[in-house]
């Protein structure tokens, strides 16, 4: 059996410098960053935007899900009855639920999609894979021991006979979703959850992978590790109406409708990026972020350079976003099936909601706020 390092060379990512160079480059990037901390910093929202696409204009009557207080009450008190609660951080990431999901129509679904993130969250912030490499060697095998039963629950749906606490909230959860969910869309919801479970449940950083990853290889595997995938699939859920790809694909709407899927999760996950910039890659010491890995792969970058393009590829996606939707938009108007026309219609509505919930719940949380090199980022 390969190890996922080897795995990933064989499906073709690229490792482009030997280790002690890159290692000597985040040396030199943590101390610009020292240097950058006291100057004006960037604001994010000009580096998202353009003369003509203003990134908070796009956001300005973005309104989160009207569930949201008893979604988030109901949700804390399943995760403290499991004990997989965070103190410190709980408060800060159980928030983006009723963001990145606006359009839920019951408290109830917007409960199970608040406990099917703050288990995620719990994950990311014990186990990730920032957090992976800090881990005791001990911790390191009860965490992959935790990932491949939480993968096999996923897969067969029934818990271990001795579940840990995490496993047991899984598989609560698991019920009350299966109890309300379209049964094909539960299938392939879980498989995207294990794929992105088997991603972000471990070391991803240059070390650990024996190399860094090429830029385009990174932007692809980070939508795995992202959580995109099922986050977007969950808003079927939340509205407890599923697309029918095969009419949507009869009806000549399959591939600008997958692209602007791809386009949410890149956007996602790479603006997280640089909200997250800091948490990661300065106090978790994580090189598995946009920024850094462009760095490593521009000879002569500096961080400054690394900031500005890594906002660039950002920004493209989010213009990109913008042309798709108003075209998808078009040719629904022209469509004769006016039932597929809606359907594609409201999932375009609900990518459009996780894309502005993006910008703005990065902007609201605590969660990335403190000193930094971001205007958007500092404590006011
Ligand atoms: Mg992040």
């Amino acid at each position: 059996m390969a190890t996922f390092v080897e795995a990933d060379v064989m499906r073709g990512f690229v490792v482009v410098e030997c280790l002690p160079e890159v290692e000597a480059k985040l040396v030199a990037m943590r101390a610009e960053y020292e240097e950058l901390l006291h100057g004006d910093g960037w604001s994010l929202q000009r580096l998202f935007s353009t003369p003509d696409f203003d990134i908070a204009a796009f956001c300005a009557d973005f309104r989160p899900n009207r569930f949201a207080a008893v979604a988030l009450a109901e949700t804390e008190s399943f995760c403290r009855r499991y004990g997989i609660w965070l103190e410190s951080t709980g408060t800060h990431y159980n928030s983006m639920t009723p963001y990145l999901h606006p359009n839920t129509i019951s408290p109830e679904r917007m409960t199970t999609i608040g406990i099917y993130n703050a288990i995620l969250f719990w994950l990311n912030d014990t186990v990730g894979r920032e957090k992976f490499a800090n881990l005791t060697t001990v911790d390191q095998q009860r965490a992959t021991r935790t990932l491949r039963r939480l993968s096999a629950l996923l897969e067969t749906r029934s818990a271990a006979a001795d579940p840990d606490p995490v496993e047991l909230a899984s598989a609560e959860f698991l019920t009350l979703l299966a109890d309300s969910a379209d049964a094909a869309w539960l299938d392939e919801f879980l498989e995207s959850t294990r794929a992105h479970l088997n991603t972000a449940i471990r070391d991803q950083n240059a070390r650990a992978r024996g190399g860094v990853l090429g830029v385009t290889e990174y932007i692809d595997l980070r939508g795995d590790v992202s959580g995109m995938y099922p986050a977007i699939a969950l808003c079927e859920f939340g509205r407890d109406e599923y697309l029918r790809w095969d009419r949507i694909r009869a009806a000549g709407l399959g591939e600008p409708l997958a692209r602007l899927r791809r386009l949410t999760a890149d956007i996602g996950a790479l603006m997280n990026d640089l909200f997250s910039f800091e948490k990661e890659c300065i106090r978790d010491g994580a090189d598995f972020n946009l920024v850094s890995v462009w760095l490593l792969n521009t000879p002569g970058a500096r961080l400054a350079d690394a900031v500005e393009a890594a906002a660039g590829i950002v920004r493209d996606r989010l213009l990109e976003f913008v042309m798709l939707r108003d075209r998808i938009g078009a040719l629904c108007d022209a469509l004769p099936e006016r039932d597929v026309a809606v359907m594609v219609g409201t999932q375009v509505e609900d990518m459009s909601g996780c894309v502005r919930a993006t910008w703005v719940w990065q902007l609201t949380t605590l969660r990335y706020k403190g000193a930094s090199i971001f205007v958007e980022n500092r404590m006011t």
